[in-house]
């Protein structure tokens, strides 16, 4: 592993002028992926600057508004009357991640962080776009079985691998920086010919709370995935549901383990709205989320995946 200089810091504005400041700096918190990543060779640092004792764990509620510190870990938020008793979605997608003890050490902010998946990106020695932009994309011929089949493009096609960040597209969420707040749904970027941005983020901005506005509607996150534990979405669906009588009177879908960045699209919420929620109104709204889906020779399954994952949890929900 390349050497790197560490330093702890102790408040915010200390923090952001570490990192600005230096391009190879970086922040880091619970470690849980960077520090993997380092190790693997598959990302350098120049420079470690550990925040993790910035006052920034707080979960409280203000005027309808849950907000969550940035370095509350996942256990904790999981685990906090608040969440469990509005966010049902939150707690769910929460616990379906990591494993116990990565969940301990992993934090809000950097959950939202991490990078994805796709083996080529974690192997230094094959090519890979997001890694070393221009030395192309091995995942579009090669073993695909895991990415995206929804936004993708023809330099990238890998999986955003938060569950977190489904739930938070599906509830509005809000982040909150240090200097400014983004709207979830503006929060990550796709691929394009730049896959190498991941998020709206600029080099020394962090990420302080997370904001979820109150929603009053049942709630659900179903993962589906190669095995029951530690293990990540082939593909996810977070849900919200209000039902008037056998009508939907509201109704939020986002998707996780499909697309280069969490999935949600509004037109198919809109046309569940009002309708009866029956077979043939759900598989309307699952093909109006898969317009413009590719496949490739080993993901073309999570199609058919999606399209059943979506009436197993609306029909739980209802
Ligand atoms: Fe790299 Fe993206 Fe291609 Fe994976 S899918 S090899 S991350 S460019």
């Amino acid at each position: 592993m390349k050497a790197f200089s560490y330093t702890q810091v102790r408040d915010v504005d200390q923090a952001v002028r570490s990192v600005a400041g230096t391009p190879g700096a970086t922040f880091i918190a619970g470690g849980t992926d960077l520090l993997n990543l380092m190790k693997d060779g598959a990302q350098s640092q120049d420079r470690l600057i550990d925040i993790n004792a910035l006052p920034l764990t707080e979960i409280q509620m203000r005027n309808g508004v849950l907000s969550i510190g940035a370095l509350a870990r996942m256990t904790d938020v999981a685990a906090h009357p608040l969440v469990r008793g509005n966010f049902a979605m939150l707690s769910q997608a929460l616990l379906a991640s990591a494993s116990p003890q990565v969940r301990n050490m992993a934090a809000l902010g950097g959950n939202l962080l991490q990078r994805t998946r796709c083996g080529y990106f974690r192997d230094a020695g094959s090519a890979c776009n997001k890694r070393t932009p221009g030395s192309g994309c091995p995942a579009l011929e090669g073993e695909n079985r895991g990415h995206a089949v929804l936004g993708g493009s023809d330099h990238c096609i890998a999986v955003n691998p938060s569950d977190l960040a489904v739930a938070l597209l599906a509830l509005d969420a809000t982040v909150v920086t240090n200097s400014r707040r983004i709207p979830f749904k503006d929060f990550y970027l796709l691929p394009g010919t730049t896959p190498h941005r991941e998020t709206a983020l600029t080099h020394g901005e962090l990420i302080v709370a997370v904001e979820v506005p109150l929603l009053n509607m049942k709630q659900g996150y179903l993962k589906l995935r190669d095995r029951t534990t530690f293990e990540f979405a082939v593909v996810a669906v977070g849900a919200a549901l209000r039902m008037r009588g056998r009508v939907v009177q509201d109704v939020r879908l986002a998707f996780g383990g499909v697309a280069t960045k969490p999935w949600r699209v509004q037109d198919a919420e809109n046309m569940l709205r009002g309708k009866a929620l029956t077979p043939e109104t759900m598989a309307a709204a699952a093909d109006v989320v898969l317009r413009g889906a590719v496949a490739r020779h080993g993901n073309a399954f999570k199609i058919e995946l999606l399209k059943r994952a979506i009436p197993v949890i609306l029909e739980d929900l209802r």
